[in-house]
């Protein structure tokens, strides 16, 4: 995604951007759908311009436990600083450099970073997933299989399925 040095200039509100993620540099995340936008505002500042907004994604995890894929919709807060000089401006994070002599800027390393960086630690197709079995590896969210103990006759088994009902 680039933005115009004039258009930044002008300032703007809540405009809407339509990104690809295939124009993305490839930080690892894979994406449900490649259609991404962002929500963008624009502030002249001292030293060059603030842009905040959100980013709405929708990339996809694999839960830890079941392995199935797992799309999520993501919106992610999003406030850069493009500055002329690094040297002159006493903010240090979430800098992007935009020397005055160039017209416009890519922003495309940027988004794919936060997204990147919202990934969960150990994402969860569901908190009550019930993973792989050890034995033979079916999914038990899908099916039940002959390796566990047989829980029927089993009183707290009885109570724990009506709890995940
Ligand atoms: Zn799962
Ligand atoms: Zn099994």
């Amino acid at each position: 995604m680039k933005l115009l040095r004039s258009d930044l200039n002008s300032e703007f509100n809540n405009r809407l951007f339509d990104i690809s993620a295939e124009d993305f540099p490839d930080r690892g995340t894979v994406f449900a759908d490649n259609h991404i936008t962002c929500e963008l505002s624009a502030r002249n500042i001292d030293f060059g311009f603030k842009i905040f907004g959100v980013i709405k994604a929708i990339p996809e995890y694999e839960c830890v436990r079941c392995l199935c894929t797992i799309p999520r919709n993501q919106i992610l807060p999003i406030k850069l600083w493009l500055i002329h000089d690094k040297e002159k401006s006493n903010i240090e994070n979430d800098i992007v450099l935009f020397p005055k002599d160039d017209d416009e800027i890519d922003l495309n390393s940027s988004i794919a970073d936060i997204i990147s960086l919202a990934e969960p630690m150990s994402p969860l197709c569901h908190e009550l997933c019930k993973g792989l079995c050890s034995q033979c590896g079916k999914n038990m969210n899908q099916v039940s299989c002959d390796c566990e103990l047989d829980m029927s006759n089993n009183p707290w088994g009885a109570l724990n399925k009506l709890k995940l009902k």
